[in-house]
């Protein structure tokens, strides 16, 4: 039997960052909020079984009536309320997932996903129990000291800039989870982050795409724009 798929979309930020009235993950590219476009390849994907949106408490109904109904995104079971930081949302998401073999944790403000990325990460999880997503920085990276002087310089081939999705087993990441909030969270920053600090399974990454962007500022809504329009071309 094939294993069962949930996908934990995030979109519970203030999206203080784009100053604007509108929540950054709904405000539009192309004539859709942002959300739609993570929302709308979870809801195509086949090996996908249910999605779970992770919100703010005053933007429930918002979600129901301008998103999950308007545009007929059936795997969308849950609107829940997220917490004050990324990682509280998430474990709102985990507690919602019913009967999951493999979650799937995704910023709704990811707009360029695909079928294929999502497969790569699924294998990945597979492997381990723990996949994230991301790319080889172009970059050299230097990493400083507090006074912002040069303590290091990492071998570019090896360094990766981290996206989203990530993919785990949900035993894997429920048990983390579990564990690291009986002591602290601090400075977590992303989901794999919460597996690597519990230190009972490897992360595994695999390719994601230059273009897969997190929307935080105005620029970023020009930049997305852009690869939507590439891609309707
Ligand atoms: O703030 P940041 O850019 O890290 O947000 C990444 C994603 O996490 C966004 O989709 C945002 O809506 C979501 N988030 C959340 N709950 C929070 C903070 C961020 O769902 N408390």
């Amino acid at each position: 039997m094939r294993e069962r798929c949930t996908a934990i979309v995030l979109a519970a930020g203030q999206g203080r960052r784009m100053k604007s009235k509108v929540k950054k993950q709904f405000l539009s590219i192309a004539g859709k909020p942002i959300v739609y476009y993570s929302l709308h390849c979870f809801e195509r994907t086949s090996f996908i079984d249910e999605i779970i949106l992770v919100t703010s408490s005053d933007c429930v109904e918002y979600c129901w009536k301008n998103i999950v109904d308007k545009y007929g995104f059936r795997k969308v079971k849950k609107v829940v309320v997220g917490g004050k930081e990324r990682y509280d949302s998430v474990y709102a998401g985990l507690l919602a997932c019913k009967n999951a073999d493999y979650v799937y944790i995704h910023d709704g403000t990811r707009s360029f996903i695909d079928r294929e990325m999502l497969k790569r990460a699924l294998d990945g999880a597979k492997q381990t129990g723990a996949c994230a997503v991301g790319m080889p920085s172009k970059d050299t990276v230097k990493i400083l000291d507090r006074d912002q002087y040069v303590t290091k310089t990492p071998k570019r081939s090896r360094v990766w800039t981290v996206q989203t999705p990530q993919v785990f087993r949900y035993k894997v990441i429920r048990e983390a989870h579990d564990a690291l909030r009986k002591g602290s969270m601090e400075g977590i920053t992303d989901d794999s982050m919460v597996v690597e600090r519990h230190g009972k399974c490897k992360v595994k990454m695999v390719e994601g795409s230059y273009e897969n962007l997190k929307i935080t500022t105005m620029d970023d809504l020009f930049v997305a724009e852009v690869i939507l329009r590439g891609r309707e071309l």
